[in-house]
């Protein structure tokens, strides 16, 4: 007769009943003519049912072994079983984001110039193109990804994978949205902040199942900082957009945004810039251009910090609708929607 069959008749009063054989506890077997050895495996801290369960085994044995069997139980500390390594940020590898061509940052020195609605447009724009694009909202402060896109309080699903948590990103307009904003709950501020941030950031990027990408977009915090700067160190940027209005205060924003990626320990390649509002058309009056914050400011930037200008995008209460509304603009086939398509042609360009 089987011996782990007769063994799984023991109950472990202690844990929910389980059998011997079920809780691992059941070591050595050895099987001799006349003879049975069974070792039962304790953990460290002394069973306080251990006697009680070496003679329940016993017992067992004796009852359904033929009469005269020696019957041998003893009893054995087990090692203790290693504890599983809980996975940490640190461990996360590149692995997802392998499979990217080009990951780009787009950055702003300030808030406020339209970086997300540029990010979001432009990665439309690029899809519409044909290009496999994702981007990952980083902006902490103000994650605008759900609402521009529709998919406000989306619940990413993550899978187990030997181990490891994968996060899949959320699929629409032909586009692989991941956002900070998604495990927020809705209306609620994010708190996190220092290094908190970072990690939250680094995970909401290596952790995404991207799967094999032409462009990966990261809309990049406001202005200039540490998270910024742990953001460039931990993500392999290929290099930056800088998005900016034309007005020269903006200037000293632009210069910031710049130093953050052209600086001797990061040096990264500008791709270019974008002049965001620069000029107004009224939706009737779509000849007219009114130059409201100033002419060709970005013209005059782009050439100071000696990179290419990639686009020009004007004002429209269009843009900002359709921001509003969760349809970006660059889906259309509305003229305002042509600026997009201009700039990510001009982007592929740059980095092809
Ligand atoms: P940032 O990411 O730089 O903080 P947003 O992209 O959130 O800026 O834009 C701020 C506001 O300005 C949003 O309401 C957006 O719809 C609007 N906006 C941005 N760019 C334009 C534009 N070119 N025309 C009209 N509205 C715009």
């Amino acid at each position: 007769m089987d011996i782990l069959e007769i063994l799984k008749t023991v109950q472990h009063p202690g844990k929910g009943d389980k059998n011997l054989v079920e809780l691992g506890m059941v070591g050595a077997v050895s099987e001799t003519p006349g003879k049975v050895e069974v070792e039962l495996l304790f953990p460290k801290n002394r069973d306080p049912l251990a006697e009680y369960l070496i003679g329940s085994a016993r017992a067992a044995l004796y009852r359904a072994l033929p009469a005269g069997t020696e019957i041998v139980v003893t009893s054995k500390v087990a090692a203790a079983e290693p504890k599983a390594k809980k996975p940490n940020v640190n461990d996360l590898t590149l692995d997802e984001i392998n499979n990217v061509r080009h990951i780009i940052g787009i950055a702003s020195g300030k808030g406020g110039v339209g970086k997300s609605t540029v990010a979001v447009n432009l990665a439309v724009a690029l899809a519409r193109l044909g290009y496999r694009v994702g981007l990952a909202d980083a902006d902490v402060y103000g994650p605008s990804v759900p609402i521009m896109t529709g998919t406000e309080g989306v619940n990413p699903e993550a899978i187990e994978e030997d181990g490891k948590t994968v996060i899949m990103p959320i699929e629409k307009f032909g586009v692989k949205w991941m956002s900070i904003g998604y495990f927020a709950q809705a209306g609620q501020a994010l708190i996190w902040r220092g290094p908190m941030a970072c990690n939250a950031l680094k995970q909401m990027i290596l952790q995404v199942r991207w799967g094999v990408l032409d462009f990966l977009l990261i809309d990049m915090p406001p202005g200039t900082g540490d998270i910024h700067i742990s953001l460039i160190g931990d993500i392999p940027m290929e290099g930056a957009v800088i998005v900016t209005t034309p007005q020269a205060v903006a200037l000293a924003d632009v210069e910031k945004g710049v130093d953050m990626f052209r600086n001797a320990k990061v040096n990264k390649k500008l791709f270019g810039l974008v002049e965001n509002m620069a000029w107004f058309t009224p939706e009737e009056l779509p000849q007219n251009k009114y130059y409201i914050f100033g002419r060709d400011g970005g013209v005059k930037m782009a050439s100071r910090f000696d990179m290419p200008l990639l686009g020009q995008i004007p004002i429209v209460q269009g843009i900002r609708e359709c921001g509003d509304s969760g349809e970006p603009i660059a889906l259309s086939s509305r003229p305002d929607a042509v600026a997009f398509l201009d700039l990510a042609q001009r982007l592929a360009q740059e980095a092809d």
